[in-house]
């Protein structure tokens, strides 16, 4: 009987560790491993690519739907600065020219949205005064994204790894590792996370958030509309809701909402005349007739602003470290300037044969994209608790610093600089 026991446990340990085995994949090795390939994640990795560094882009959605992105509603305002570092990476020329629309000017109002656009006099950022021909660049977000997939993917060192996950992620001395849904395992010297604002491997890596829920949605589409629009965005600060219509090609516009979360969702619940009327009504009528051509998507508002940038081998891009709110149209125009400054740090550290995931490479690129985002990312965060309350005093501090910003020159362009991001395009170059 002992000899049979015995031989039964021989058979199934024998059983079992050719199972073992099969399961147990080699870990492989990259100098760069991407978590996250959205727009952020996709841009950094044809950049760093151009070090010849070998570099991995792990993301949990299917191929297909990277290279095919389907549209989301999101029309990317960029900044001059944004435009000089696609064009510079060759994402520029995969966008459609066609589907490149300009905005030369802008206007913000304030007030009861019946009557804004009658008694206000709106605050004219005007394209002119920056010596530029517009003030900066509308494009979708899923053209962004195609035309990121197709310059990372053309580039024989990027080796994408789609339809897994990242479950866990942890680095020493030596080396950061990646686990995936799949059971493999990645090494690199650097682990970079552009895996959203609600980033898991943030979390995981020990770094704290602060995230501010606004408690609004954020309903986008595009409308048609008779009248033309003269490539004139606006931003009207209405009592109950902001709206942004912000000028598209071919007689359309992209039409932004935000309001308090049921309120979002009564909007979302009106037919399709009934929301082209309502907005035809609030922007006074300015774009003649007005009609729905795509559908109505909502994003629910929260700020995201990550304590650190960067722990041991491990750093954080696109919305992981700034999340913003849209309102100021920066979230993707950082998400872009962080590949850039987090490349140009490791190119520097290439040069002067350091390791490229050093503490000391990855504190110089939290410095220097702390510098450029926090302010913004405060001052849209106060500006939008401005515009969203209604209170006597909040009214008048609107209409103050509407009426500051309009005969204050020097205060405007300032404004303008900063939203145009003109002056970093010198000090980044
Ligand atoms: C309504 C709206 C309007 C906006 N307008 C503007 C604008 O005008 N200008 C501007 O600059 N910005 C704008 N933004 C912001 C911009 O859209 C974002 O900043 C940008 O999309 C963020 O890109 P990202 O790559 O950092 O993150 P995401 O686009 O969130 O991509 C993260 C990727 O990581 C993947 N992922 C997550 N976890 C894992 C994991 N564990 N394993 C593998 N993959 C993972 C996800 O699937 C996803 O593909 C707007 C945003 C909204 C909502």
């Amino acid at each position: 009987m002992p000899v049979k026991k015995t031989a039964k446990k021989k058979t199934a340990a024998r059983k079992a560790a050719p199972k073992k085995a099969a399961s147990r994949k080699p870990v492989q090795t990259f100098d760069v491993i991407i978590i996250g390939a959205g727009p952020a994640g996709l841009s950094f990795a044809k950049m760093v690519s151009e070090t010849g560094l070998a570099v991995a882009i792990i993301e949990k959605q299917p191929e297909a739907a990277l290279a095919n992105p389907a549209y989301d509603g999101r029309e990317i305002a960029l900044t001059h600065l944004s435009q000089k570092i696609m064009e510079d990476t060759g994402l520029w020329d995969g966008l459609p020219p066609r589907d490149i629309s300009l905005i030369r000017d802008a206007k913000v109002l304030n007030g009861d949205s019946a009557t804004a656009f009658d008694r206000a006099r709106p605050l004219h950022f005007n394209h002119a005064e920056t010596g530029r021909d517009n003030l900066g660049f509308m494009v979708s977000n899923h053209l962004i994204r195609t035309a990121a997939y197709s310059a990372a993917k053309a580039c024989d060192n990027v080796k994408f790894i789609t339809g897994v996950e990242v479950t866990a992620v942890d680095t020493d001395a030596r080396r950061a590792r990646a686990v995936l849904s799949n059971g493999a395992v990645l090494e690199a010297p650097l682990l970079v996370a552009a895996d959203s604002r609600f980033s898991k491997s943030r979390g995981d890596m020990g770094i704290d958030a602060a995230m501010h829920d606004f408690k609004r949605l954020c309903i986008v589409t595009r409308m048609k509309h008779e009248r033309a629009h003269d490539e004139t965005a606006y931003e009207c600060f209405f009592y109950d809701r902001t709206l942004a219509v912000l000028p598209l090609n071919r007689r359309h516009v992209s039409v932004v909402v935000t309001a308090e979360t049921e309120d979002g969702k009564s909007i979302l619940a009106q037919s399709p005349e009934e929301f082209a009327r309502d907005i035809e009504k609030r922007i006074g009528r300015r774009l003649g007739k007005m009609e729905l051509t795509a559908k109505l998507h909502a994003y629910p508002l929260i700020g995201v602003y990550a304590q650190s940038f960067y722990s041991r081998r491990f750093a954080l891009l696109g919305d992981a470290a700034v999340g913003m709110h849209p309102v100021t149209a920066h979230g993707f125009n950082f998400g872009l300037r962080g590949a850039k400054v987090l490349t140009a740090e490791i190119e520097k550290a290439m040069k002067l044969g350091l390791d490229i995931g050093a503490g000391e490479v990855l504190r110089q690129y939290e410095r220097r994209h702390r510098a450029a985002t926090r302010t913004m990312y405060l001052g849209t965060n106060a500006l939008v608790g401005l515009y969203t309350r209604t209170t006597p005093v909040a009214k008048m501090a609107r209409q103050l610093l509407l009426r500051l910003g309009g005969t204050l020159p020097p205060a405007r362009k300032a404004i303008m600089r900063q939203l145009t991001e003109l002056d970093a395009i010198q000090a980044l170059s």
